[in-house]
């Protein structure tokens, strides 16, 4: 394959934290299937064709480009929904195609009317609302308007939803500010009732909320990083263990990234491996260079710090990662030669390792570096 390494999808992990979710979420709540960034990496094109077959039916998208790709590959006419970006001048395609999106300023509602009523079919709109993360969702003072377009345009808007989003639910920290947005989420929801203007769902919930706050699935979740078999933080799975009696991480990784060792090569005591000074070799070492460095979404950062599997074994990165390139010490492993397996993320052997088990590493880093995995690594749907 032409290609210096590979990007494994593996369909009965995905089922399994799935089936995982649908139990702890209950049959009620709907499980959307948070799939922007590439779909965390894992590309849209590989992944979501597998997860329809997991039976799911709903799928979140950031932007319409996402949007069109999900339309594209699907084939049970899922339900797909625009949380993000889209341009007013696409919104007349997002309707004729029943794609749904987020409203979360009067600019885009009143462009939601207007190409309604120019093709003559309802938007399927989301009213997103300000409960505290300050980044979008209309004000409660701007509600009163929303309330106002939303009756006197009842044929051109359906009010498929009302949701909003939590700033940090992943992190105990958070935890006044998240009670508050659910608080005030509720008053929200509440007062559109009270007007007599009903959304058809609610939903506020991504996987930590979900998670943590049972409160906030309401109608329906939108999961992203759990379904890929990650935890949001370190927090939220010890918390989800703490209460289990069995204490194994329940959740599979879908991905497995794979490559071979390239070369391997003996280095005396008192030499630098790679550029520059960053590593001294304190003795006699065996290291392996693998053909993959941050130009392939390995990031830089975990230069004398990550870790890969080889021969079921972890061993660390030393040096810096290079562009196409990394060094890794293999002394424990004397066998280790020229095309050997090497595992970047997923499993080999007993052994699982996810970027959060670099241990000083948060796993705020598991969304950047999936989500930076180049397109061009070949994917490949394994059982
Ligand atoms: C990314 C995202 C989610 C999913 O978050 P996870 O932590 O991956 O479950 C849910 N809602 C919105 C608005 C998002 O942007």
């Amino acid at each position: 394959m032409f290609s210096s390494s590979v990007i494994e999808i593996s369909k009965s992990a995905l089922q399994k934290n799935l089936t995982l979710l649908r139990k702890i979420l209950g049959k009620k709540v709907i499980i959307s299937s948070v799939i922007k960034g590439n779909a965390y990496g894992h590309n849209i094109e590989a992944f979501v064709p597998i997860a329809e077959d997991c039976g799911q039916e709903h799928f979140s998208v950031y932007s319409a480009d996402e949007a069109l790709r999900v339309k594209s590959i699907s084939s049970n006419g899922p339900s797909i929904m625009i949380m993000g970006a889209i341009d007013n001048d696409e919104i007349e395609w997002a309707i004729e195609n029943d794609i749904e999106f987020f409203v979360f300023d009067f600019d885009r509602l009143d462009a939601a009317i207007k190409h309604s009523k120019k093709i003559k079919k309802p938007a399927k709109v989301h009213i997103e609302v300000e409960t505290g993360m300050n980044r979008t969702g209309f004000d409660q003072d701007e509600l009163e308007l929303v309330l106002e377009k939303l009756k006197h345009n009842y044929e051109a808007l359906s009010f498929e939803g009302l949701c909003t989003h939590y700033a940090g639910a992943e992190s105990i920290a958070n935890y006044l500010r998240v009670k508050d947005q659910i608080k005030n989420f509720s008053k929200t929801y509440k007062w559109f009732h009270a007007q007599g203007i009903v959304p058809k769902i609610c939903h506020t919930a991504c996987s930590a909320a979900a998670i943590r706050y049972p409160k906030t699935r309401m109608n329906m979740a939108r999961i992203g990083i759990m379904q890929y078999g990650f935890w949001p933080s370190d927090e939220t799975l010890i918390n989800f263990l703490s209460k289990k009696e069995d204490k194994t991480d329940p959740l599979d990784r879908v991905i497995t990234w794979k490559t071979k060792v390239m070369d391997t090569k003996e280095v005396s005591t008192g030499e630098f491996i790679g550029y520059g000074t960053t590593y001294l070799a304190h003795k006699k070492l065996k290291i392996a260079t693998i053909p993959v460095g941050y130009a392939h979404g390995f990031s830089r950062s975990l230069s004398n710090t990550g870790r890969v599997l080889i021969h079921g074994k972890r061993v660390g990165v030393v040096g810096i990662v290079n562009m196409n390139l990394m060094t890794v010490d293999v002394t424990d492993i004397p066998e280790t030669k020229k095309g050997d397996e090497v595992v970047l993320i997923g499993h080999q052997g007993d052994l699982s390792l996810s970027v959060a088990s670099f241990s000083e590493l948060s796993n705020q880093l598991n969304y950047e570096l999936l989500t930076r995995l180049p397109n061009n690594i070949p994917r490949v749907i394994t059982n």
